[in-house]
């Protein structure tokens, strides 16, 4: 049976596919029901030579060994079954037999035809092994053998393992085989094999006897039938109570489940939404925000004629404000564009270095207002990648133009490229203000501002940055103060690209780096 790989395991607990608990272990039960019997065959091969060797008890042993060959034949048959039994559904055993028993008892129908096959197998076993038993008692003994009473076994095994009602069919059915056979022996029908040196010659025609061992061993079997059923059933009862109870649980949580999933969908159905509303918003408002921003370039200039300084101010102050929106807009636009999977579009062969030289020049002229020294390490013939050179570059600009905005004059600023573990990682190490505590896990999060808030900024800077290293498969994450500053200020901003985005064998030369430049 395929239970035998499990072994170590109780019956309840090798659980077949498709079967359900308390199935799987009647079909297991059936297993080990057969390999009791080889162990019952041996015992009666042992306890008949005990007898006659060591207790010179004299009866034939021949049909002893006649009976333990039968029984072992149709164990084999019944092995073969069990087996048959687990593989498929449809086996062969023998449903018609014990279908109108089932019938008669009406015991209700099993939850599968494998359960029925099985429930068949155990009472066809049953009734076989009482026939077998009571052969053997006649040829050792009749009523005359205290052995008799191992007919309870069967009562018990049926208890267990089948429906109560057959073990009380089972004890009824051995008293029957008793009676049968006594009263056979009794009126001399068939002879009586006498256990010469035990008992006392002729007791299988004392009637006294005979009425007292048949009323003890009725009661011991009725009793025992009792006992097992009504434990065995409540365990069974038990048994399915929780499986109830762990189905129960599993409908609730798939309901939670199904629940949750309705909600993301809405949910991310509302983000569609927003970011429709979004990018729309945004890019309504920036041409007429532009054409007011080149308006007032022209006042500022002169073209619309002659302005008094307090015009000027207020002029020069409103433009401020505008590039302020612009860059709000421009974000906004960005953000709504990496959630829509523009990127997927602008995914080309590009070479990262030539990327990051260029997002340093966009920073450069800060960087030397405040007297900051800039430096990129990027290692000669980094691989080409396939990724997005725009949303890269525009990445590592922001990331470089945050290190400068927050380090203070005469500071230092590195962006390094270098491979790791197959990943390509860039760093942009500053020697700045570095990042508090409480801000560290927020700013990451769109419009989120820490620390230095007179400092100008949408606090969309990083959201995009993470959005964009996310929508390359890559991961971001930043350490502060900087590990690698000895006065330990400042931070460091890490993020990795995975290898997977690496184009094998192409190394970045003047043609692909000139491209890259373009971005
Ligand atoms: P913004 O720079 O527009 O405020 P960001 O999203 O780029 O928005 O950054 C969010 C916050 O993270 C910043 O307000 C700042 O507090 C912190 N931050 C980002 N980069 C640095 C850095 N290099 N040094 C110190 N703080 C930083």
């Amino acid at each position: 049976m395929a239970a035998e790989s499990g072994e170590r395991l109780s019956p309840a607990e090798r659980q077949i596919p498709g079967l359900t608990p308390e199935e799987s272990a009647l079909v297991v039960r059936i297993g080990v029901f057969v390999k009791m019997r080889w162990v019952a065959i041996i015992g009666v091969l042992i306890a008949s030579l005990i007898a006659t060797q060591v207790f010179h008890i004299r009866f034939s042993l021949v049909p002893i060994y006649i009976i333990c060959a039968v029984m072992g034949l149709y164990n084999f048959l019944f092995l073969y079954q069990a087996r048959h039994l687990n593989a498929e559904a449809d086996g062969s055993v023998p449903v018609t037999l014990t279908v109108p028993l089932r019938r008669m008892l009406t015991i209700p129908r099993a939850t599968s035809p494998l359960i029925e096959k099985a429930r068949a197998m155990g009472n066809v076993h049953i009734m076989v092994d009482l026939a077998a038993f009571t052969v053997l008692l006649h040829f050792t003994g009749g009523i005359e053998n205290p052995f008799i009473f191992y007919f309870v076994f069967h009562v018990i095994l049926a208890g267990i393992l089948l429906h109560y009602r057959v073990a009380y069919v089972t004890a009824t059915a051995a008293i029957v085989l008793v009676l049968l056979l006594v009263g056979l022996e009794y009126f001399r029908i068939i002879p009586h094999v006498p256990l010469e040196g035990f008992a006392t010659a002729g007791m299988y025609r004392e009637g006294a006897y005979i009425v007292s061992v048949l009323v003890a061993l009725s009661t011991c079997l009725y009793a025992s039938a009792y006992m097992v059923t009504s434990v065995s059933g409540e365990l069974r009862k038990r048994q399915r109570e929780v499986v109830m109870l762990q189905q129960q649980g599993l409908q609730e949580k798939t309901k939670e489940l199904e629940e949750a999933g309705r909600d993301v969908a809405k949910l991310e159905e509302g983000r569609k939404h927003l970011l429709r509303f979004l990018a729309i918003a945004s890019h309504d408002l920036k041409a007429p925000l532009s054409a007011v921003q080149s308006y007032i370039q022209l006042m500022l200039g002169g073209f619309t004629g002659q302005l008094t300084d307090k015009q000027k101010q207020m002029l020069e102050r409103s433009s401020t404000r505008i590039i302020e929106q612009l860059g709000l807009i421009s974000d906004l636009l960005d953000i709504s564009r990496i959630e829509g999977g523009q990127i997927v579009s602008e995914i080309e062969e590009m070479a990262l270095g030539q990327i990051a030289e260029d997002a340093a020049e966009n920073v450069r002229a800060q960087a030397k207002e405040k007297q900051i020294k800039l430096e990129v390490e990027v290692p000669r013939n980094l691989p080409l990648l396939k990724a997005s050179g725009v949303r890269l570059k525009q990445a590592i600009t922001n990331l470089l133009a945050n290190a400068v905005k927050f380090t203070p004059e005469k500071g230092e600023v590195k962006l390094r490229i270098s491979g790791r573990n197959n990943d390509i990682c860039t760093e942009v190490l500053d020697t700045g203000v570095g990042i508090s505590e409480e801000d560290m896990p927020h700013i990451f999060e769109d419009f989120y501002r820490g620390g230095d808030r007179e400092k100008t900024g949408t606090g969309l800077g990083l959201s995009i940055v993470k959005r964009v290293i996310e929508a390359h498969g890559g991961k971001i994450w930043a350490e502060s103060p900087n590990p690698e500053d000895k006065e330990g200020r400042g931070s460091k901003f890490t993020f990795t690209l995975p290898g997977s985005l690496i184009i094998a064998g192409k190394k970045a030369g003047k043609r692909e780096q000139a491209k890259s430049r373009k971005a």
